[in-house]
C-alpha cells in the first residue's frame, strides 16, 4: 500500500493571477484601485514602533475589531464573526452548517470556491442553473436540500437581487441554513443584514477586500442570529483559535472608523463603472446589469478569450473563465478613471 492512498486529494480553487510584471493595469481580481483609508496607513506606521504586540498572542475573540464592528452595525458581538477574509468565514460556515445528507444548493454560475469547499469537506451539493439571462429563479430551489448559498450580488455576473426578493426567498427555506455572500454589496446591492432578526437560519457574509481596499489584510465577517454565530464560533475554536493576527485587527479597525473615506471611494468606483459601461456599450459590448466593482461583458463579433489575450499583450489583465455558458464573457474589474480610459482605447484598437 502506498502512503498516497491515505491522502485527501482535492482540486483547489484557482484565484486570479497576481502577475509580477511591472506597469500593468490589473483588472482581474476585483481589487479596489484606491488606497485604504489614511488612518490605516497611520496605524501601520505606529505598529512599526510598537512591535512588541507581535510577541503576544492576539486576543482570540478579536475584540479590537469586533467592538468597532458592533458599533458600526448596531449589533451585539454575539451576532458577529470575523475571519481571515470571507473565504475563511465561508469555509468555516460550510464546515459548521452543512453536515446533512441532502445536497447544498447554489447556482451553476457563481463564486467558484463553493464547490471546492463542498468537495474538500465531503458535503453533498447540487448546482442549480441560472436562467438564460443569468438570473436566479426562486422556484428552482424548491427541492429537498441541506442548505443554500447565494452570492448577492452574484459573481461573476454582477447581478443583484433586491432585499424584498431575498426576504421572500429566505422565508421559503426556514429548515436549512441559508448563506448570503455579500462580497460586493457596497457597490449597489441591498444588504440582508436586517433580515437576521427575522430569520435565525440566515448567515450574511461580507469582506474588507473589495470596498475597503484591504484584500491584502484578509478580513471577512459574518452576521447572524446568536445561535447561528454561536455554532460558527464553536467550529472556529475547534479548528484554530487565532485566525486573526493583531496587525489585521488594529488596521481593520481604522478602516471602519473612517466612514466618509469609505463612502467617497465606493462612490468613485461606481461612477467609473457607469462611465466604463457606457463606453463599452458604444464599442458593441453587451453586459449584465452590474451592482459590483466589475463588469461582465461579451462582444457579439469577437471571441472573449481572444480579447483577453490581446489585452494582455497590451499590459491589461482581465479575467476569463473557461467554463460552460460563460466562456465568451470577460470579467473586468473597475480601476481608476485613467486605467479605464486606457482600457477603452486599447479595446477600440483590438476591435
Ligand atoms: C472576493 C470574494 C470573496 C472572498 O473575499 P475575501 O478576500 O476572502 O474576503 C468571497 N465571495 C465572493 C463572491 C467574492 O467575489
Amino acid at each position: 500500500m502506498s502512503w498516497e492512498e491515505n491522502v485527501r486529494k482535492t482540486v483547489p480553487y484557482v484565484p486570479g493571477e497576481q502577475p509580477k510584471i511591472e506597469n500593468i493595469i490589473k483588472l482581474n481580481t476585483n481589487e479596489n484601485p484606491y488606497p485604504p483609508a489614511p488612518g490605516v496607513q497611520k496605524a501601520l506606521e505606529e505598529l512599526k514602533e510598537g512591535y512588541d504586540i507581535l510577541r503576544k498572542y492576539p486576543a482570540p475573540a478579536c475584540d479590537i475589531l469586533e467592538e468597532v464592528l458592533s458599533d458600526y452595525y448596531g449589533l451585539p458581538r454575539e451576532q458577529l464573526f470575523v475571519g481571515v477574509g470571507s473565504d475563511d468565514v465561508l469555509s468555516m460556515a460550510f464546515l459548521a452548517f452543512f453536515h446533512g445528507e441532502k445536497p447544498v444548493l447554489f447556482p451553476d454560475i457563481t463564486y467558484s470556491f463553493y464547490d471546492v469547499w463542498a468537495e474538500v469537506y465531503g458535503i453533498p451539493y447540487k448546482t442549480v442553473p441560472l436562467t438564460g439571462e443569468f438570473e436566479i429563479n426562486a422556484d428552482d430551489y424548491d427541492i429537498p436540500n441541506g442548505g443554500i448559498v447565494i452570492a448577492n450580488p452574484n459573481a461573476p455576473t454582477g447581478i443583484a437581487k433586491p432585499g424584498e426578493w431575498m426576504d421572500e426567498f429566505i422565508s421559503r427555506h426556514r429548515d436549512v441554513v441559508v448563506i448570503v455572500d455579500e462580497a460586493y454589496v457596497d457597490f449597489g446591492g441591498e444588504t440582508c443584514i436586517p433580515l437576521i432578526e427575522k430569520y435565525d437560519n440566515l448567515l450574511v457574509t461580507q469582506t474588507f477586500s473589495k470596498s475597503r481596499s484591504l484584500a491584502g489584510l484578509r478580513i471577512g465577517m459574518a452576521f447572524g442570529s446568536r445561535k447561528l454565530i454561536g455554532y460558527l464560533k464553536d467550529v472556529k475554536f475547534s479548528v484554530n483559535s487565532y485566525t486573526m493576527n493583531t496587525p489585521s485587527l488594529v488596521l481593520g479597525r481604522e478602516s471602519v472608523l473612517d466612514e466618509a473615506y469609505f463612502r467617497e471611494k465606493v462612490d468613485a468606483v461606481i461612477k467609473t463603472r457607469e462611465w466604463t459601461k457606457k463606453e463599452l456599450k458604444e464599442l458593441g459590448f453587451t453586459m449584465t446589469e452590474s451592482s459590483t466593482n466589475f463588469l461582465f461583458v461579451s462582444h457579439p463579433q469577437k471571441n472573449a478569450e481572444e480579447i483577453m489575450k490581446r489585452l494582455r499583450d497590451e499590459g491589461i489583465i482581465v479575467r476569463h473563465f473557461k467554463k460552460p455558458r460563460i466562456d465568451n464573457y470577460l470579467r473586468i474589474s473597475i480601476g481608476t478613471d485613467e486605467e479605464m480610459k486606457k482600457l477603452v482605447s486599447v479595446l477600440k484598437n483590438i476591435l
